[in-house]
């Protein structure tokens, strides 16, 4: 097995057999057959990187803070050289107008083709008023940004559930993503925050068999 991809994992320090055992693991969680571990790394080495967009709304950023904690490979290893993270608001150097030029760009160029990752709940109560970005309300962002995704990552037990902010008595009328969203595929990782592995877990099947794995 080569490819740009093992090269860039070896100078970062993660060897090949580090890499297959990574695919192997993720393989077994997943509950595919063994020798799908080898398939999952023949196809992350060559896979054509794509778009992923990012939205935090109402979240404490521990979805983020856990996934920078994913050891093997590192979220640096997913974010250059596996996916193309076109918008993370935490994680991004741009920042005010440059950051949401950069949402819509990635939206626009990737129609149709992007992953959307969703952190946190989102608030009804006021019209969403509650927590908006660039001035406009979190509900409004996530059905312009759902309706050009091939798929939803929920990430964490806000964006899955409603969360912490649901809790009673719900003051921001918070909701999960699927409350919202009816019309494409979602796949909820619930967790406070969700463990590690499995958020790099998902991204790594969607980028192996270009669908997400399959759901209970
Ligand atoms: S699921 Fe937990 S860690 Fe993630 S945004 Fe909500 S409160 Fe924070």
């Amino acid at each position: 097995m080569q490819g740009p991809l093992i090269d860039t994992l070896a100078r970062q320090g993660i060897t090949r057999r580090t890499f297959l055992k990574y695919c192997a693991t993720l393989a077994s969680m997943m509950a595919l057959p063994p020798a799908a571990g080898r398939a999952m790394a023949e196809a992350m080495a060559a896979a054509r990187r794509p778009s992923v967009i990012w939205l935090p709304f109402q979240e404490c950023t521990g979805c983020t803070e856990s996934i920078t904690r994913s050891h093997s490979p590192t979220l640096e290893g997913m974010i250059f050289d596996m996916i193309s993270l076109d918008y993370q608001e935490t994680l991004m150097a741009a920042a005010g107008h440059q950051a949401e030029e950069a949402r819509h760009a990635a939206m626009k160029d990737n129609a149709g083709k992007y992953l959307l990752v969703v952190d946190g709940s989102i608030p009804l109560g006021l019209d969403g008023a509650y927590s908006c970005i660039g001035g406009r309300s979190n509900v409004d962002i996530l059905k312009e940004a759902a309706e050009g995704a091939a798929a939803i990552i929920a990430m964490g037990s806000c964006a899955s559930y409603g969360g912490i902010p649901k809790a009673n008595p719900n003051p921001t009328g918070a909701v999960s993503v699927s409350d919202i969203i009816k019309d494409k595929p979602i796949v909820n990782i619930p967790g406070c925050p969700p463990i590690p592995v499995v958020m790099t877990g998902v991204l790594a099947h969607y980028l192996t068999f270009g669908s997400l794995p399959e759901l209970d």
